[in-house]
């Protein structure tokens, strides 16, 4: 997984390109594959041409951004759950002091964390005024795209190394600095490359200049991995803008739709600290590139394509993928606050007169509202808000070639008559169309729902266990009165 995971995200990203197309056309025709023609189809720029020092002093100088962000916008200090061994309850800093709204009618939130990203849409706004599409961080972002996953991979496996060889300065019996460093239960296995993996150290600080320590887990769940895919999503469209002269309805929902999602996770940022990542898991490997590599590159592979094909959805398809979107959203936002709600403010009219266990652990599991529907209905909207990603790409796939080559074949005749329905075209006298990638591309727009999927059935499972040990006869009880694991009465 360690060098299939960097593998794969490349591979998702070559082989849909603005080069050739998406899948690549070689990929098409296995028969006549060979390596200098596939290289030439995705612009292989060679194993030294996958980093260069701009892309790599940006993505640093990017990352210290919200450091700075970080330590100088307003916060709130927030208490997190205690800590599995000693029982101490840690301090996190969440930028949301000036932006502390109760929305009591809509639980839409307890409190807002967000200001970093808003401080970088600020920025993203002041410089679109300026420069318009043209604006140098998106046309640098597009310019140097593999660059800068390349670095960012590189931050992940260094940070992941880094957390492991200090773990080991976690010593039974001594105190820790700072204070209250732990061990991950799930990552002191003994075998190097595992824990190196998994995270040996649940709540690793790293010393940053001007903040001093930072605990690094959660700073990297929700700080530069998932702004950067905000910025991604932005810098797509301006693509699309750049490459077409207009944003099609298929870019607007898709970029509305991501924005929307990672707002809405910087909004209730707190909420992460009970998140069984920040609770039990160690920083390892595994989180360090999912948060910091994974989540934007491969979360936004859809804004991608489409900044290259534009889509036109029309009205119909408009409503079909805002109604997808509102349902998945509704149940993804209405559970987990029902939840937070409960378990902050047990009194609250809105979840007083639902039904609970009472564990012997001490905490109380709901058993009617959404959590009575099923036992992870959250996943559910999430899953369903995935769809509404996907869904704008159609039925994917492209070619890319010399504007009009008029073959007389029929099919591409009809490509061309929709090209020309659609206003498409790409600067520099090339075209796209579907031609033979019709349907092909959708292996790389529909990606994130199918991995979402299995996502979401390993974590339901893992969180399963962990339940199962902390509550054990509460749970069994439990698990009998909501039979359902994510969807009601089927899974
Ligand atoms: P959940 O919000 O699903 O919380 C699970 C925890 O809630 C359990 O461990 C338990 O914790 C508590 N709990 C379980 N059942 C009940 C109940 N009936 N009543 C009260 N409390 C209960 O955790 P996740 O972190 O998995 O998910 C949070 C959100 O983040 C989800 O919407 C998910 O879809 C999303 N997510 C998105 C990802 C992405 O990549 N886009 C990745 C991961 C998550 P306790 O020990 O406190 O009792």
């Amino acid at each position: 997984m360690t060098f299939g995971l960097p593998i794969l995200v490349f591979t998702l990203i070559f082989s849909c390109n603005d080069v050739s197309g998406c899948p690549a056309p070689s990929l098409l025709n296995p028969k006549s594959l060979t390596l200098d023609k596939l290289a030439q189809d995705v612009a292989w720029p060679g194993f030294a041409g996958l980093v260069n020092w701009q892309a790599s002093i940006a993505v640093v100088a990017y990352y210290a951004l919200t450091f700075v962000f970080y330590g100088v916008l307003p916060a709130q200090i927030v208490e997190g759950g205690p800590l599995p061994n000693s029982g101490v309850k840690l301090t996190y800093r969440f930028n949301s002091e000036s932006l502390r709204w109760h929305l009591s009618p809509c639980r839409l939130t307890s409190d807002t964390g967000f200001t970093t990203s808003m401080a970088f849409l600020a920025i993203l706004g002041v410089g679109t005024a300026v420069y318009g599409a043209s604006f140098p961080v998106y046309t640098f972002i597009w310019d140097n795209y593999i660059q800068i996953i390349s670095a960012n991979m590189l931050i992940a496996f260094g940070l992941a190394t880094y957390v492991y060889v200090n773990s080991f300065s976690i010593r039974p019996g001594k105190p820790t600095v700072p204070p209250h460093r732990e061990l991950a239960a799930g990552g002191i296995s003994g075998s190097v490359i595992y824990d190196w993996f998994m995270g040996r150290e649940l709540n690793p600080p790293v010393w940053i200049p001007g903040l001093g320590y930072v605990e690094i887990k959660t700073y990297m769940e929700l700080r530069p991995g998932m702004t950067g895919w905000m910025i991604l999503a932005i810098a797509f469209a301006a693509k699309q803008y750049q490459n077409y002269g207009r944003f099609t309805d298929a870019m607007l929902l898709v970029t509305a739709g991501e924005l929307m999602y990672i707002l809405d996770a910087h909004w209730n940022e707190s909420s992460i600290l009970q998140q069984i990542d920040i609770t039990t898991d160690g920083f390892g490997f595994m989180l360090a590139f999912g948060d910091l590599a994974w989540l934007p590159f491969v979360y936004s592979l859809q804004g991608r394509y489409l900044a290259v094909h534009p889509v036109n959805l029309g009205v119909f398809g408009v409503v079909g993928v805002l109604t997808v979107q509102g349902l998945g959203y509704y149940i993804f936002r209405a559970s987990n606050g029902q939840k937070t709600v409960f378990r902050m403010q047990p009194n609250d009219p809105s979840v007083r007169n639902l039904s609970y266990i009472q564990t012997k652990h001490g905490s109380k599991l709901l058993t009617s509202g959404w959590w009575g529907a099923a036992r992870h209905i959250n996943y559910l909207g999430d899953w369903i808000m995935s769809w509404s990603w996907s869904l704008p790409t159609g039925i994917a796939g492209y070619v890319i070639q010399d504007s009009f080559p008029f073959r007389s074949n029929a099919g591409l005749a009809k490509d061309k008559a929709s090209l020309i329905r659609n206003d498409q075209s790409l600067t520099g006298g090339k075209e796209v169309m579907p031609g033979d990638a019709r349907g092909w591309g959708m292996v790389i727009t529909y990606f994130y729902l199918l991995y979402f999927a299995v996502l979401l059935i390993h974590r339901e499972r893992r969180d399963d266990e962990k339940c199962q040990r902390k509550y054990g006869k509460d749970w069994d009880e439990y698990k009998r009165q909501v039979p359902s694991r994510i969807v009601p009465g089927i899974y």
